[in-house]
């Protein structure tokens, strides 16, 4: 804008859970109201556009049904679901000081008389910049003593299983994906859900490249294939051991690079002998000649780019999937070739300097003087209803604090988390933008502000830019970001350390590594300071300020950052703690070779939105229009709908023994015999109150401890 426009444009960054962390110029009129957001054309991989779901973010950011002041549930109203539009009818408004007040209050008392760790503090990725995602929260509850979370509902299975064989989330540059002759996406919805890799897809493809998907459901990315193949759900390990089977086999392999890079190459030949294209068809309900036929086009060209994504990880034996495809491009050496390699996560290359932001030394400093316990985050219900009813598990969980998240309909087992929400004496405070399902059941909701209204520094899982997102317009009404709340009540605990004192640019200062001095001490950001970002709104990380001189080429030789210093198809780590060192295909026992397909004999698929962002969104008008195709469907194969009765439109429950949902009948193409699919949505938009998670378990995956959403059973009944 000139200097007389009554408009600015500022820098600020997606914040939403999604490799692309897209640069975003937000536009404001002199009032201070955003009136336009646009992706920076100036960004190498954001490229002037955003998705569907952030064009339409002002819609969000103004949407009439924010919640925008400090609410206490009314004397006498029970937790629980309540009407949707309707909610604030539950509450009453406080103002800030009380809310803080009343809030420290409970939680001192709590901590006295059940022990700190009966606190429990619940988010995840709601937000992913820095600052917003962990550090003073961290600080907050590190002092106070509270239970940590174990953070692995998303990625953990998968980023356990990369770190065994490459040691670090390092994976090609999304820039290099044009350069690729062959892309195979691999439970990756790219069109759908890292929108900003499609045009180097479209560009490499023009160049003559094949895209190849696998993926139980015929996805946007899918329907855009060159070949579309269809496995079944949790036969991922099946499939890529299958195909190292008959690379091997057939001496496709590259011998050189495996000697120069490699370890375990001979254990592995043993172990992938086994994995017959004949017994590999026979799980993923492909043919044989196509499991050859992959593997040999896989192996025979070059460059060749694997775009894994984290669904592939989040059934039972997911982490050992991730861990097999994983060594997909070291069997073949196609890290060698500049466009070739793999990407899962870039998130690696971002050496945030987390103890200084999250400060875990000052557990020392808690009532419990020593490291808290840790709960997993996927067993949420069992944490609720279980923890504590044994001596040695600790306390029982009286206080849960919910920030960046919602467990109500994101987290496995629904009923299980429910009941315990429910208990009348969890003590739950919720920081949010909107009445969700987990509001309905919060003695408290705070206001939360979006990323237009707090300032942040960010990374990304999908490129290489640190970027700074700067605060466009004045939160609304007293709506107030995770530091200051955190920071806000730790000084009413009576925390008197400094860090609960420090602004957010100190922080970001921290989180960069520039104590004392103006540059990052930081690995890879050692060129790095503040000012620059200011000005620039992003900058490079080292190894990738130069692409064209100096392409980023990670694996392409030297050493690698595990414990042998080479790429590791055997673990000596996980033979050291009595695991198999090498991956195996076991099918989930929640699948249909499982006990349980008797009588839930059909597997089932929870799947995201395109247009959401896991439940993010769900709730807008303009968002649900885009995803009206499978608003409240059951998306069923033609042979499983006449085998029960079931036409097109038909009410149909799903159930097995957790729970079940009443959803519509949508006969289509979208997935193979066996299987069914419905879409993660807010229970509170269902009729039935209910989500697909009132069918997901507890259950977690081999490696990580993550959550296994798409190792469900069920059974389909006309309603
Ligand atoms: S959700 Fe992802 S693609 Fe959409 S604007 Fe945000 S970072 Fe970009």
């Amino acid at each position: 804008m000139g200097a007389t426009s009554p408009l600015r444009v500022i820098h600020a960054v997606c914040s939403h859970d999604c490799p692309d962390s897209c640069a975003v110029l937000v536009t404001v009129n002199a009032e201070g109201r955003a009136v336009k957001v646009q992706g920076d054309p100036t960004h190498p991989v954001t490229q002037g556009f955003l998705c569907g779901k952030v064009a339409k973010y002002l819609d969000r950011v103004y949407a009439p049904e924010r919640i925008l002041y400090p609410l206490r549930r009314k004397p006498g109203v029970p937790k629980g679901p309540l009407t949707r539009g309707r909610e604030h009818e539950a509450f009453e408004r406080v103002s800030w000081d009380e809310a803080l007040d009343a809030i420290t209050a409970r939680l001192k008392n709590i901590s006295d008389e059940h022990g700190s760790e009966s606190i429990l503090p619940y988010s995840y990725a709601g937000t992913i910049g820095v600052l917003g995602y962990g550090s003073m929260d961290r600080r907050f509850f590190h002092r106070m003593g509270a239970s940590r979370l174990d953070r692995t509902i998303c990625s953990e299975a998968g980023g356990t299983a990369w770190n065994l064989v490459y040691g670090k989330k390092l994976g090609m540059t999304p820039e290099d994906f044009r350069l690729a002759k062959l892309i195979v996406a691999w439970g990756a919805n790219i069109h759908g859900n890292n929108v900003h890799l499609w045009p180097m897809i479209e560009q490499a493809r023009r160049n003559g490249a094949r895209l190849i998907v696998i993926d139980p459901y015929r996805t946007r990315t899918a329907a855009l294939a060159d070949w579309h193949i269809a496995i079944r759900p949790g036969t991922d390990a099946a499939l890529a051991l299958g195909m190292m089977h008959v690379i091997l086999r057939d001496g496709l392999e590259d011998r050189a690079y495996i000697a120069r890079m490699t370890h375990g190459v001979e254990q592995l030949a043993e172990r992938v002998g086994d994995y017959t294209p004949e017994r590999v068809a026979a799980w993923t309900g492909m043919t044989a000649a196509e499991v050859e036929q992959l593997a040999r086009e896989y192996a025979t060209t070059q460059p060749t780019a694997l775009r894994m994504n984290y669904g592939v990880q989040r059934s039972e034996n997911g982490g050992t999937a991730a861990r097999a495809i994983a060594m997909l491009p070291a069997l073949t050496g196609a890290w060698k070739h500049r466009g070739g390699g793999a990407q899962l996560s870039t998130s690696g290359g971002f050496a945030w300097n987390k103890q200084d932001l999250e400060r875990p030394d000052l557990q020392k400093a808690s009532p419990l003087g020593r490291r808290a316990r840790l709960v997993n985050m996927s067993t949420l219900g069992h944490a609720l209803t279980e923890l504590g009813t044994n001596a040695e598990d600790g306390p029982r969980v009286h206080a849960l604090f919910v920030y960046n998240s919602n467990p109500g309909a994101v987290a496995p087992n629904q009923n299980a988390v429910r009941r315990g929400l429910a208990r009348q004496d969890l003590f739950t405070v919720v920081h949010e933008l909107f009445f969700t399902d987990t509001t309905d059941y919060a003695d408290y909701v705070l206001p939360a502000t979006t990323f237009l209204e707090h300032s942040d520094v960010q990374g990304a899982y999908g490129h290489y830019f640190v970027q700074l997102s700067k605060q466009a317009i004045e939160p609304l009404g007293e709506a107030r970001p995770n530091v200051w709340l955190f920071s806000q009540l730790a000084q009413r605990m009576g925390f008197t350390e400094d860090c609960f004192r420090d602004t957010p640019e100190e922080m970001m200062r921290q989180a960069l590594g520039m104590r004392g001095c103006g540059r990052s001490k930081n690995v890879g950001m050692h060129h790095i300071t503040f000012e620059e970002l200011e000005e620039h709104g992003r900058v490079p990380l080292d190894f990738h300020r130069d692409p064209e001189k100096h392409p980023f080429h990670p694996n392409a030789s030297g050493r690698v950052p595990t414990p042998t210093g080479k790429i590791e198809f055997y673990s000596e780590e996980l033979a050291a703690e009595g695991l198999d060192p090498l991956p195996a295909f076991t099918p989930p026992a929640e699948s249909r070779w499982g006990e349980a397909a008797a009588r839930y004999p059909l597997e089932f698929l929870s799947r995201k939105a395109d247009n959401y962002m896991n439940s993010t969104f769900a709730h807008l008008e303009g968002h649900r229009k885009m995803e009206a195709r499978t608003n409240g469907f059951l998306e069923m194969h033609a042979e499983d709908a006449k085998r029960r009765g079931i036409a097109e439109g038909d009410a149909v429950r799903v159930f097995n023994d957790r729970g079940s949902l009443q959803l519509t009948a949508h006969v289509n193409g979208s997935l193979p015999a066996g299987v069914v699919a419905a879409r993660l949505d807010w229970a509170k938009l269902h009729p039935d109150s209910a989500n697909v998670n009132a069918l997901t378990s507890e259950r977690l995956t081999d490696l990580g401890g993550g959550a296994t959403f798409y190792s469900t059973l069920v059974e389909v009944a006309r309603a």
